[in-house]
């Protein structure tokens, strides 16, 4: 093995993989760095955008759609949830995205990585320090082993380990709670889709993982304790809100497998790296899974690192990309998990607008996507969406004479005008009050 690199990655996860695979793709030499081989088997990130498919084919995994079976994903399916007809929301323009375990994804990065010349990969091995000098801890043989490269990228994760050694601050909040489950032998309503529901406890992701193989995400709120405890309670909160055949398959698989529990958190994407030290991936920022955008957005981190001039080009590139999938994602989970009337109307109102307009079917589709990040595309949208929500409301209690309760449902709707106007601020985020941490 090489005792000098030009890079070097820590982190063999999906984003830290890409980043080695994209550096060697421009001749440069890397180590990468993996502190626990097996962490890729938890449950994490499945589905991926078709702007992450694309730069994963840029990597040299043409194949992807070989093993994503039943053919390529087209978009998400919406469940209203109230007796009336699901509504298909695909990709603009033909693009199509995958999904499988994620072992699967890393797996396979692993792998192109460790068959280019130019990456020397070392496993188990954690890095330790950045000062004096970086160094990695061998996990086979307990020594430390000084790294010397011209520059370190990080891409350890959430809870990043070089954060800390670079004296940020980890800004991550606990979100809820997500359980992932496995339902055999089950049809989805429409294949070739995710499906989005509401629950009763929170929203429900679905979409295919395998050949025989569905992938049920649950999200519950943190409070919601008895529902991780207790299978019976979840199946209780949950299986009313699935088509049949899906709530037959979740208690069967209950029956026979845990749910994998994995928290949620928010961190905002705002610090990108220090010195010759650049993050990458769920190290710079993460998002609630419901809009399935963290693979994809690390992967375009990957594709802007190698492309920018310097670190300072690199944050300001990215930070522009990822401040409106940041909003769409943190805006859309208060919609779907908010119990507030409120929050139910802008749902029902985007459900309504979903089935009347192709053209904001489209615009909500690139937005998710992340093809289209800009504040204004996000800022119309939900402008239209609420908007519509308030009249509706504020229509049916004048027309019943609730003029008190007006006031507060004006107030309440004022507050959710806030996600537009940030949408239209150049460079500005919102972020819910309750997502806050230091450093934000
Ligand atoms: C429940 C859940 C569902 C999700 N679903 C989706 C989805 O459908 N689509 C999507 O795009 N995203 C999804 N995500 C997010 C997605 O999983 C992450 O965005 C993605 O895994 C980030 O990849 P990463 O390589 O940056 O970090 P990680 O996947 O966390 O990988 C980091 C790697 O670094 C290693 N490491 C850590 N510290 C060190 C160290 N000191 N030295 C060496 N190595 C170290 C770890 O062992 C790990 O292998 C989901 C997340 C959760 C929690």
């Amino acid at each position: 093995m090489r005792t000098e690199h030009d890079v070097a990655v820590i982190g063999a996860g999906p984003i830290g993989c890409a980043a080695a695979i994209a550096f060697a793709q421009r001749g440069e030499t890397v180590l990468l760095l993996e502190a626990n081989p097996r962490a890729a088997e938890r449950f994490a990130g499945e589905w991926i955008h078709p702007s992450g498919v694309r730069i994963l084919q840029k990597l040299g995994l043409g194949d992807l759609a070989a093993f994503t079976e039943n053919g390529p994903r087209r978009g998400f399916v919406a469940h209203p949830g109230d007796g009336a007809d699901p509504i298909v929301l695909s990709y603009p323009d033909g693009m199509t995205g995958v999904s499988f375990e994620h072992h699967r994804l890393v797996d396979e990065l692993r792998r192109r990585a460790v068959s280019m010349p130019e990456i020397d990969y070392v496993a188990p091995a954690k890095l330790s320090k950045l000062e004096p000098v970086p160094a990695y801890v061998d996990g086979d043989t307990g020594a430390e082993v000084a790294i010397n490269a011209k520059r370190i990228v990080a891409a350890d994760g959430r809870r990043s380990g070089t954060r800390r050694l670079l004296g940020l601050p980890d800004g991550s909040v606990g979100i809820s709670f997500m359980a992932g489950i496995v339902l055999d032998d089950v049809e989805l309503p429409v294949e070739g889709y995710g499906h989005v529901l509401s629950g009763l406890a929170g929203p429900i992701l679905s979409y295919r993982i395998g050949a025989d193989q569905v992938r049920l995400c649950l999200d519950v709120p943190a409070s919601a304790t008895e529902l991780r405890r207790d299978t019976d309670a979840l199946y209780a909160a949950v299986a009313p809100a699935l088509p049949a055949p899906m709530a037959k398959a979740l208690a069967v698989s209950l029956k026979t497998r845990k749910p994998a529990w994995m928290e949620t958190r928010f961190q905002t994407r705002t610090v990108y790296g220090r010195g010759n030290v650049a993050l990458v991936g769920d190290a710079v920022g993460c998002t609630h899974p419901l809009t399935a955008v963290g693979i994809s957005l690390g992967l375009k981190d990957v594709e802007a690192l190698v492309d920018s001039t310097d670190a300072a080009d690199y944050a300001r590139r990215q930070r522009a990309r990822a401040r409106v999938p940041e909003m769409l994602s943190n805006a859309l989970y208060q919609v779907f998990s908010d119990p507030r009337y409120d929050a139910r109307a802008i749902r029902q109102s985007m459900f309504d607008t979903w089935r009347t307009s192709a053209a904001e079917r489209r615009r909500t589709m690139a937005l998710l996507a992340a093809t289209d990040v800009r504040g204004s595309t996000f800022a119309t949208s939900f402008f239209r969406i609420g908007f519509r929500a308030a009249r509706k409301t504020v229509g049916a209690e004048m027309r019943e004479g609730h003029w008190s309760r007006t006031r507060q449902t004006l107030a309440r709707f004022a507050s959710w005008s806030t996600w537009p106007i940030a949408g239209l601020v150049p460079g500005y985020r919102k972020i819910p009050a309750h997502l806050k941490a230091a450093g934000h």
